[in-house]
C-alpha cells in the first residue's frame, strides 16, 4: 500500500488518458471560437462573500460544499465551486459593460465542491463553461443551447437529449413558490428528510430530488410554466420557436419541457436547460445552464442579464471513450535507439539530440541492458523503428535500422542525423 493517495473525490489524469482530455479541451475552444466566444481565465479562489451572495446562502453549495479557508492576512477565500459568479465578478470589475453586448466568454478549469463521493461526482473536476452577458433576448438563450449541443456533437457523442424549462423571474416566481410550498406541505409525510428540511428555504430543489419516493410527488407538482407572467411567457415561447429552427441543422435535437428541471443555484431566472444521455432522467447531466438576469446586480454591478452553461469534462471524456468518439493516434516514438557499449551510448545520446531537434520523437533505450532486453523495450514502447548501435556499427559508421511495425526489411544507415531522419521519413 502506498502511503499517500489522491484526496478522496479527486483523480489523476495519467499520460495515456491525456489525449482524450486534449481532444475535449480542443473541441471546447474550437466550438466557442466558432460562436464568437473569447476565452477568460479567473483565479481559482475568490472572496468567500462573492459565492455567498452570488450563488446564494440557502444553496447546498454554500451551506455544505465549499472549500473555504482563511489566508495569512485573515481574508476568507473560497476555491471556486462553480464558474459563473467569478466571470460575472470579472465583467463588473473590468467594466465589460462598455464593450458591445452581449460579451461572449468561455472558460475551462477546475471547480471544487465537497461532494459526497459517488460515481461521476468529484471534489475537484474540470469544467468547460460559457457565459453571454448583457443581452436578455431569447436568441441568446438559444445560441448558448446551440453552442452546448454543437460542442457535444463535436465530441462525437450521440444519443443525447435536451431538457428545458422556464422558472420565471422575480415578478412571477413568488406566486409559484407559494403554490409549490402549499403542494409539498400537503405531501410532507411522503417526501424524504432532505426535502422536509429544505421545503421552506429552497422549495424548487424538492422538484429535482433524485430519490425514488419523491419522484412521483414531483411529477404531480405545480408547474412553473403555468405561473409565468406575460414577459416570461413570451420569452419562453420564443425560446421554443427558435429551438425548432435549429432542427434543419440538428435533426436529432430532441428536447422536451420538464417542469422538474430547476438547477441547483438561486440565481437562475427564466430559461434553464440540461443536456443528458437519453433515458438518463436527470441522473447524469452532461451539460447544464440557464439564464441569470439578477446575478450581476447581486454582486454589485448594474442590472445586467446573462446566460451560460457549465459542463463537467470528466463525464464527457467518459462518454467519448464509451462511444469511441475519439481514438488517440498510436503514440509510440519514431525511433528507439538500442546501444551496446560506452562509445555507442555516447553516440546514441548525441544522435537522439540531433533527431529530436529535427522533429522526430526519439527515446534512448535504457543503458546497461542486453541487446535482447533493449529490443523488447523498443517493442513495448510501440516504436516505429529501432536504431541499433554497437561497437561494430561505430567502427563501420553504419547503424542498423529495424522496422518494428509491419514487415519492412532491416537496413544499414550511415550514423548521421540527416541519413537516419531521411530513412525514417522516407518509408
Ligand atoms: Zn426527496
Ligand atoms: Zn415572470
Amino acid at each position: 500500500m502506498p502511503s499517500f493517495r489522491a484526496p478522496r473525490g479527486t483523480y489523476d489524469i495519467l499520460p495515456e488518458e491525456q489525449p482524450y482530455w486534449v481532444f475535449a479541451l480542443h473541441k471546447a475552444a474550437e466550438t466557442s471560437a466558432r460562436f464568437g466566444y473569447g476565452r477568460i481565465d479567473t483565479p481559482m479562489f475568490e472572496a468567500t462573500d462573492l459565492f455567498e451572495r452570488g450563488v446564494g446562502d440557502a444553496t447546498d453549495i454554500v451551506q455544505k460544499e465549499m472549500y473555504t479557508f482563511e489566508d495569512h492576512g485573515g481574508d476568507s477565500l473560497t476555491l471556486r465551486p462553480e464558474g459563473t459568479a467569478n466571470v460575472c465578478r470579472a465583467y463588473v470589475e473590468h467594466g465589460l459593460h462598455n464593450q458591445p453586448q452581449p460579451v461572449r466568454m468561455y472558460y475551462t478549469g477546475a471547480i471544487f465542491r465537497y461532494e459526497r463521493p459517488q460515481a461521476g461526482r468529484f471534489r475537484q473536476h474540470t469544467q468547460f463553461g460559457v457565459e453571454a452577458i448583457g443581452d436578455s433576448s431569447p436568441q441568446v438563450d438559444v445560441e448558448v443551447i446551440e453552442l452546448g449541443w454543437s460542442f457535444i456533437r463535436s465530441l462525437n457523442i450521440t444519443g443525447t437529449q435536451l431538457r428545458i424549462n422556464s422558472i420565471g423571474d422575480p415578478e412571477c416566481r413568488p406566486a409559484y413558490l407559494d403554490a409549490l410550498r402549499d403542494y409539498y406541505r400537503n405531501h410532507i409525510d411522503e417526501v424524504c428528510d432532505d426535502d422536509r428540511q429544505r421545503l421552506e428555504r429552497a422549495p424548487l430543489r424538492l422538484l429535482d430530488c433524485k430519490k425514488t419516493r419523491c419522484q412521483a410527488i414531483g411529477n404531480a407538482a405545480p408547474r412553473s410554466t403555468d405561473f409565468l407572467c406575460d414577459a416570461c411567457e413570451e420569452h419562453w415561447m420564443s425560446v421554443i420557436t427558435l429551438l425548432d429552427g435549429l432542427k434543419d441543422t440538428y435533426p436529432d435535437l430532441e428536447y422536451y419541457a420538464d417542469h422538474r428541471l430547476v438547477r441547483g443555484l438561486d440565481y437562475y431566472t427564466r430559461t434553464v436547460f440540461e443536456i443528458e444521455p437519453e433515458n438518463a432522467a436527470g441522473q447524469s447531466t452532461l451539460l447544464g445552464g440557464g439564464r441569470y438576469d439578477g446575478l450581476i446586480e447581486l454582486i454589485g454591478g448594474q442590472p445586467t442579464s446573462g446566460i451560460g452553461f457549465g459542463s463537467g469534462l470528466d463525464r464527457l471524456v467518459a462518454q467519448v471513450k464509451e462511444q469511441h468518439g475519439y481514438e488517440p493516434p498510436g503514440s509510440g516514438p519514431d525511433v528507439v535507439i538500442v546501444h551496446l557499449g560506452e562509445d555507442a551510448g555516447r553516440r546514441a545520446s548525441a544522435l537522439a539530440a540531433g533527431l529530436r531537434d529535427d522533429g522526430l520523437t526519439v527515446i534512448v533505450a535504457p543503458a546497461g541492458r542486453s541487446m535482447r532486453a533493449q529490443m523488447r523495450y523498443s517493442n513495448s514502447m510501440n516504436a516505429q523503428y529501432a536504431l541499433i548501435i554497437g561497437d561494430r556499427e561505430i567502427e563501420s559508421g553504419e547503424g542498423s535500422l529495424r522496422p518494428l511495425q509491419g514487415d519492412g526489411e532491416q537496413l544499414g544507415v550511415p550514423l548521421s542525423v540527416e541519413a537516419i531522419a531521411d530513412a525514417v521519413r522516407g518509408s
